[in-house]
């Protein structure tokens, strides 16, 4: 699974960060960033918690 940023699209709400924050930081400016492309099996649940946390949809998961 990857975890995917349009990073046009993040408001800097920083949700994401909260639910996940081994997988997305936030910039100093509080925008996020994705840390790890390519999520590892355990981590899958907290990567689609983390896309379904942004208010935006800035963030998806694909298989
Ligand atoms: S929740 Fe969405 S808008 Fe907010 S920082 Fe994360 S990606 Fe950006």
């Amino acid at each position: 699974m990857k975890l995917l940023l349009d990073s046009t699209r993040c408001q800097g709400y920083g949700l994401c960060q909260e639910q996940a924050p081994d997988l997305v930081e936030l910039d100093e400016w509080g925008y996020a960033e994705v840390i790890t492309l390519v999520v590892a099996p355990a981590a899958e649940e907290s990567a689609r918690a983390c896309a379904d946390s942004c208010p935006n949809a800035a963030l998806r998961v694909e298989k």
